[in-house]
């Protein structure tokens, strides 16, 4: 298993649904599954039982990122939020000055801080 498919199944033992992204990108590495079906494509997240749906692909199923990171063992990992969590991604030294004049920022609990590929922190 590659470093980050060691990463990956990290992240989802941890209860971070995960999936596949370009390497060095953001793009989900799955091929939407209802390119071609356009009601589909913004209906479906998953329910019809295949990959390709996106964040939504996001899982915590070991044998499923296992498998992904063997197929793909250079593919970034993408983190599906809005459920368990949310990502601060502030851009720019404005998104960071904004940011930090939000009520509570000061008193905000242990977050866990990601560096983004353009050198900004992603607080988590
Ligand atoms: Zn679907």
């Amino acid at each position: 298993m590659s470093p980050l498919g060691e990463a990956a199944l990290a992240l989802a033992r941890r209860g971070l649904p995960v999936f596949p992204v370009r390497a060095g990108g953001k793009q989900p590495l799955i091929p939407g599954r209802h390119r071609d079906d356009k009601p589909a494509a913004d209906q479906c997240r998953g329910e019809c039982g295949g990959d390709g749906h996106g964040c939504w692909d996001g899982t915590i199923d070991l044998d499923r990122v296992r498998a992904w990171w063997e197929r793909w063992p250079s593919a970034n990992i993408g983190v599906r939020t809005g459920e368990l969590f949310d990502v601060l991604d502030p851009d720019g030294t404005e998104g960071i000055a904004a940011l930090v004049t939000l009520p509570g920022w000061a008193t905000r609990p242990d977050c866990w801080r990601a560096w983004t590929g353009a050198g900004a922190a992603a607080t988590w």
